[in-house]
């Protein structure tokens, strides 16, 4: 498989925040926390897994978890932003609201 680079994983970022109709977050240095994380995770286990959560080792348990994740539509619609507050609402992201931690909308039995 090849490897992702930072850069390759940043496009990836910009174009879903595109075709959702979102923004990212304007934090430049804790977005870059996060594109290190979602480079490292797809190098290591072959898919985008979110960079806030952990895997479960096997495609099929982290589905849900895979950037976009299952649950970011609707954090996003209720608290501005995802779970790992790498994406925003466009109206979050007008208001200038500080991110902050939002409850794990990820059912207690699927996280590993
Ligand atoms: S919480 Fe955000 S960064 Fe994590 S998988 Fe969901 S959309 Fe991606």
């Amino acid at each position: 498989m090849k490897e992702k680079t930072l850069e390759e994983t940043k496009v990836f970022v910009e174009r879903v925040a595109q075709h959702q109709g979102w923004r990212v977050n304007p934090d430049r240095e804790f977005v870059q926390t996060l594109l290190e994380g979602l480079t490292t995770n797809f190098n290591r286990y072959g898919y985008f897994l979110c960079p806030c959560r952990d895997s479960g080792n096997s495609r099929e348990r982290d589905k849900d978890v895979i950037c976009p994740c299952l649950y970011s539509k609707e954090d996003i619609q209720e608290y501005g932003h995802c779970y790992c507050a790498l994406f925003f609402s466009p109206a979050f992201y007008a208001s200038g609201k500080e991110y902050g931690p939002i409850p794990e909308r990820r059912p207690e039995h699927l996280i590993p």
